[in-house]
């Protein structure tokens, strides 16, 4: 994509976050990487509804200023994205209501309830809470950005990547589109989740349609452990057990343990019970 392009681009997805009130005041921020490798990004202080094109900062892959404009505090986010995605285009990070309610409440966005999800996103987890604009919170996201097209950033907000700046949006929309119906359908009684064999279908449809690869059965997604679908790499494993302790085990009232945690809870029990 040339830089031309991509600053309308940017333009257009910044006011649709805003007008969607995935944003307010100047939180949020999208990038591009351009085929050279630059970097053109949302410009800070800025409302995204109210931006125009020549507001965009342009970076090099370290963040260093290439134009007058300063680039998005959070930039440090977009370019570790970057960094750890070869095939990554674009980045748009928003506070959307419903996906950032999961994240203050500690939540990943990770119950099997809604096949196209399965098809199009996969599971979103959620990284432990680092400092915005430091190095805290981009090496709390590291580990899982490499399985996944969108996190949550726990009491802060969501963010999402893609090919290019219209896939970003529509995982970010998808994302929260996705946490409205599960708040809503937890108001009714409880979403009910899909069994672990229709979620071997979706995984195997998706993989054949080309939405997510392989590489995706290494999300560290609770769901895909009650099925038979087998990581190729093995990374699944180390990440959910990453993620079970950040999380301390819980999400959406299923607890997961390691074998070792699991153990040593027994022991626990076993020296209180020895007390009474
Ligand atoms: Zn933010």
């Amino acid at each position: 994509m040339n830089e031309q392009t991509a600053r309308r681009e940017i333009v257009r997805v910044g006011q649709l976050m805003y007008e969607r009130s995935y944003v307010v005041s100047s939180d949020g921020n999208v990038s591009v990487r351009l085929d050279d490798g630059r970097v053109v990004a949302t410009p800070t202080m800025t409302c995204k509804g109210r931006m125009t094109e020549d507001s965009c900062a342009v970076t090099d892959l370290e963040g260093k200023p290439l134009n007058d404009r300063k680039a998005s505090s959070e930039l440090a986010m977009h370019l570790l994205i970057y960094q750890e995605r070869a095939d990554v285009r674009a980045v748009c990070h928003a506070h959307p209501p419903h996906g950032t309610a999961f994240a203050v409440a500690g939540l990943a966005i990770d119950q099997p309830i809604l096949s196209e999800v399965i098809l199009t996103l996969g599971c979103v987890p959620l990284a432990e809470y680092g400092t915005p604009s430091t190095a805290e919170l981009t090496e709390a996201m590291r580990p899982l950005v490499r399985h996944h097209n969108a996190l949550l950033m726990a009491n802060h907000g969501a963010v999402a990547y893609g090919a290019d700046i219209w896939q970003a949006f529509d995982r970010l929309e998808t994302l929260e589109h996705t946490a409205k119906i599960a708040i809503l359908a937890r108001i009714l009684g409880g979403a009910r989740d899909l069994p672990p064999d229709s979620i071997e279908k979706l995984i195997d449809v998706r993989e054949r349609a080309g939405y997510l690869d392989e590489r995706a059965r290494c999300q560290a997604c609770g769901y895909l452990h009650e099925t038979r679908v087998v990581c190729p790499t093995g990374e699944r494993d180390a990440a959910t057990a990453t993620r079970a302790v950040s999380n301390g085990g819980a999400s959406n009232g299923k607890i997961s343990l390691t074998r070792e945690e699991l153990i040593e809870l027994l022991s626990q029990a076993a020296r209180l019970g020895a007390r009474v």
